[in-house]
């Protein structure tokens, strides 16, 4: 059966939201025509907004409001002389929040992937070699994701670190804190004894 229009519009829209299906966004739909009207269209404004500001930041391109972003702008982590390559902006907040980081950031958004189309230059790896050719890195952390697509992704910029002798090191790989070594499966357990360290 079908209600008016614009709540089909607003229930087929919501779909484009990752893990929402028919039946979430139909629950959703309705719960906000019930009960919070006036924050559906504080999200509708918000959401207007952010997507037509907020770009990538030149340098990093993490996201920023179209300007160089805090974390480059900041000259203590210029003059750190690291920089750390991630797959997404998410990751650049997983380490800030560790607070043991004080390099600066490249985010490829995605990984080498041949068979979607994703090369290269779609992850800007030739503003990342800019950025090495400055001489201003003595060392690259590779944190792309410990997957094949993330492991050929590292290899690939470990090259590109090498031909311009900058460090090129990967995070390592192992039991997570508080893993009880009988649940980790075991090519996890085969690198983290290969990548063991001393005591
Ligand atoms: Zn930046």
């Amino acid at each position: 059966m079908k209600f008016s229009p614009l709540v089909e519009k607003l229930i087929n829209d919501l779909q484009i939201m990752p893990g929402i299906g028919p039946k979430s966004a139909q629950r959703i739909a309705f719960y906000l025509l019930d009960h919070n009207r006036e924050g559906a269209m504080r999200l509708g404004d918000t959401l207007n907004e952010t997507m037509k500001n907020v770009s990538c930041c030149p340098v990093c391109r993490s996201y920023s409001d179209g300007n160089v972003c805090e974390i480059c702008s900041d000259v203590k982590r210029q003059q750190s002389g690291i920089i750390c390559v991630v797959e997404s902006p998410a990751d650049v907040l997983a380490i800030e929040q560790t607070g043991e980081y004080n390099g600066t950031y490249f985010v490829l958004h995605g990984h080498l992937s041949p068979i979607d189309g994703i090369g290269p230059a779609e992850l800007g790896l030739d503003e990342l070699a800019t950025l090495l050719d400055g001489g201003n890195y003595r060392e690259i952390i590779l944190a792309t994701n410990p997957t094949v697509e993330g492991d050929t992704t590292a290899h690939y910029i470990a090259h590109m670190a090498a031909r311009r002798n900058v460090v090129a090191t990967r995070i390592a790989r192992g039991i997570p804190v508080g893993g009880e070594l009988e649940s980790i499966d075991g090519s996890t357990i085969m690198r983290s004894l290969a990548g063991r360290s001393p005591l």
